[in-house]
């Protein structure tokens, strides 16, 4: 049998993770996969965006077998903590980041930009596929800014229409890791069926970066006000740009979502209705909405959940995001992403081998032991996001006060450690994620790299 054709659509961080592990198989050279990743943005970096993600619990061990625990840990943003901060940088509470891993704290002992993170996956796998052709397999074939605009498919192949080159292709396999707004989900799985599976958690949030000021320093602070609004300001990796998550809780306000839908087209007016509700907040939000208004690297969606009972249909299957986004509030969303690329490589073994003759045995798979993950990893601690987000001065207060209690007496973390799992309180699903043994080849620790071409 040939070796199987596989398209990934989407070069983010779960893409590039199964593309290179799908390589790292213990398969003879010349039955690898072959490999195309199809990412919509250019080469330019313009995948490259986003802010503070965090890698936790069975996602360490991930990247540790890819050989990128080194590069990674070396690009983190140290955020030391979490301080809970009023209009006067008074500091209600803080807790600290437990660096061990042992207990999983709002901060992770790994915390790394997104851009970056996608950055060290791509070139990882570039340099996975690199060792894959030396031993003559057919290793990675990119293409950058294109995108499908059409998807067919029959019992023995899908076949794809390139929206810019206008080619048309067959593969065996097509992996939507296409992110939250997965297009490859809304034309396969139907755009009518979209309300339905994109879930909304009420809140909307805008994420750009600013110049850093000498007083930010390596705590996320996190300020509250009342109207069920708030601002994380965070470290970045270099020291030289604060990173901003701005959000309000609002399902009353149809504007939120009249702007969320027209994507990066929308900036000015996503930027525009954001200081029209934090221009009167106090803190430091006169100084975060100058600098919002000039950054480029502003990124406004709807905080959503994508829920789906089935991730594949036929020979294509969903992958991180695009299958189940669990939203940045979870702390999840990374981890689920490299665990799910790595069990679905290891599950597609018997199909590129040979023994299965289409890939329904190892997608079924995929589907069931997916299943009760991505459910324990998309529960919120009750009440997210409105009881953290009160609707009244007196409310923050109250919830101030009470954060206050719990910190100051340790009491937070014997919560978090004995009932953090039942109560979904911080991320502890990822500690629970199974990483099965697949007899991958394990990468060799990735050292160098060309510093010189890091913006
Ligand atoms: C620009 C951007 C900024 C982000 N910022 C944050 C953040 O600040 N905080 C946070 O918690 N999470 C953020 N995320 C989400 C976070 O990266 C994911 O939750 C998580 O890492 C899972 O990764 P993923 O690979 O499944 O999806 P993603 O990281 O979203 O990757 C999806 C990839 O698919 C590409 N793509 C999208 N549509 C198409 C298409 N039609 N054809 C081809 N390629 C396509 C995207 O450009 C992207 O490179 C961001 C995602 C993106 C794309």
């Amino acid at each position: 049998m040939a070796p199987p054709r596989i398209l990934i659509v989407g070069c983010g961080i779960a893409g590039p993770t199964l593309a290179s592990f799908l390589l790292l198989a213990d398969i003879p050279a010349a039955h690898k996969p072959h490999i195309t990743i199809l990412e919509r943005e250019s080469t330019r970096k313009a995948h490259l965006r986003g802010q503070n993600i965090d890698i936790r619990g069975s996602g360490v061990t991930i990247i540790r077998k890819l050989g990128l625990e080194a590069q990674i840990r070396a690009s983190t943003t140290g955020e030391e903590g979490v301080q809970l901060v009023d209009e006067n940088n008074h500091v209600w509470s803080q807790n600290r980041v437990d660096k061990s891993g042992e207990i999983q704290t709002p901060t992770s002992d790994i915390e790394i930009l997104r851009g970056r993170l996608a950055e060290l996956c791509w070139k990882n796998s570039q340099r996975i596929s690199a060792e894959a052709e030396r031993e003559s397999a057919k290793g990675i074939e990119y293409i950058f800014g294109d995108y499908l605009d059409e998807i067919k498919q029959d019992d023995k192949q899908v076949h794809v229409h390139f929206a810019r080159s206008g080619e048309t292709r067959s593969f065996d396999l097509l992996v939507g890791a296409d992110g939250m707004q997965s297009h490859t989900r809304k034309i396969v799985w139907g755009e009518e069926g979209e309300k339905d599976r994109l879930k909304r958690i009420g809140m909307f949030a805008g994420f750009f970066s600013i110049p850093r000021e000498g007083h930010d320093g390596k705590w996320r602070r996190w300020f509250h006000a009342p109207g069920r609004r708030g601002i994380m300001l965070r470290p970045d990796s270099l020291g030289v740009r604060s990173t901003i998550f701005m959000y309000v809780v609002n399902e009353k306000d149809p504007r939120f979502i009249e702007v969320a839908t027209k994507g990066n087209n929308g900036a000015e007016a996503q930027k525009a209705l954001l200081e029209e509700y934090f221009k009167d907040a106090g803190w430091e939000c006169d100084r975060i909405i100058r600098e919002m208004k000039s950054t480029d690297d502003f990124y406004y969606d709807a905080v959503s959940q994508v829920k789906m009972d089935s991730w594949t249909k036929g020979r294509v299957v969903l992958l991180g995001d695009a299958g189940y986004c669990a939203s940045p509030i979870s702390g999840l969303g990374t981890t689920l992403a490299f665990s799910a690329a790595y069990k679905l490589a290891g599950y597609l073994q018997g199909y590129i081998k040979g023994e299965d003759t289409d890939p329904s045995a190892a997608l079924a798979q995929y589907n069931a032991q997916m299943k009760p993950i991505v459910e324990e990893c998309q529960e919120l601690a009750p009440g997210q996001p409105y009881i953290i987000n009160p609707e009244t001065a007196w409310g923050v207060w109250v919830m101030r006060v009470l954060i206050r209690s719990l910190s100051y007496t340790r009491i937070i973390f014997v919560i978090v450690k004995f009932f953090g799992r039942i109560l979904h309180l911080g991320p502890q699903a990822a500690d629970y994620v199974r990483v099965e043994n697949f007899g991958f080849k394990e990468m060799s620790v990735w050292e160098k790299e060309d510093t010189e071409k890091r913006s």
